[in-house]
């Protein structure tokens, strides 16, 4: 199967209401185009070096999304474009990005990432310490960066009822905080190999890379 094909045959799978993120992380340049000239202009990368060098190289009106773990030093170099960060978890990180979105006269959209995994390797806050995080004075003082929502990653198991219940944990927080904050549209959950579990449990946001592009070493 080619990126095109592939590609064509998630979309087509995709309820309206969920957008996906092809995620090319380790792709060449060719891979993103091939994916772009289908179509694709949302695309997904995990290391900074990686996507500031696939920004200067590609078309310019594609969303790039920083869906890595982001170190607070690096955050100024895709602070001029980057349109969404999604796994944020330290307040730290969140105003270092206010800082750099100012320079640059923008407001960054982030996601929140919170911890539902059981592998304790996995990065991301709990429940309280979210809720600490959003109402802490600090936090609303941040007025260049905007939450848009959440992001999780599941356990990497086959056991699909351990996985579905994680990301429904995951729905049932992202919808708590929703009815208070009307800026909340965003649920990114679900990768290749899980991602019908996560839209039937309420995703809005998949992020796709093997499925599209195949396999990385
Ligand atoms: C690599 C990665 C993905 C995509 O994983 P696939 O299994 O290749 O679809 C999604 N989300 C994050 C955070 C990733 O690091």
């Amino acid at each position: 199967m080619s990126i095109k094909n592939n590609l064509l045959e998630i979309k087509s799978s995709l309820p309206e209401n969920v957008t996906l993120v092809a995620v090319s992380k380790t792709k060449p340049v060719s891979d993103l185009l091939e994916a772009y000239e289908a179509g694709q202009r949302i695309f997904g990368e995990n290391y900074v070096q990686e996507l500031v060098e696939k920004h200067e190289q590609l078309p310019q009106d594609i969303q790039w999304h920083f869906i890595g773990h982001l170190q607070s030093k690096k955050a100024k170099l895709i602070a001029p474009f980057v349109d969404l960060i999604h796994g944020v978890d330290s307040l730290k990180l969140l105003e270092e990005i206010n800082k750099q979105a100012l320079k640059n006269e923008r407001i960054i959209e982030c996601l929140l990432q919170i911890h539902i995994a059981e592998e304790d390797t996995k990065f991301g806050l709990d429940e309280t310490e979210l809720n600490d995080l959003l109402n802490s004075e600090k936090f609303k003082n941040l007025k260049n960066i905007k939450i848009k929502g959440l992001m999780g990653m599941a356990t990497f198991t086959e056991n699909q009822n351990q996985i579905k219940k994680e990301f429904l944990h995951l729905k049932s927080i992202f919808e708590k905080i929703s009815i208070l904050n009307s800026n909340f549209s965003i649920l990114s959950m679900g990768m290749s190999g899980d991602y019908q579990l996560a839209i039937d449990s309420g995703s809005t946001m998949i992020r796709i890379g093997s499925s599209i592009f195949g396999g990385r070493k």
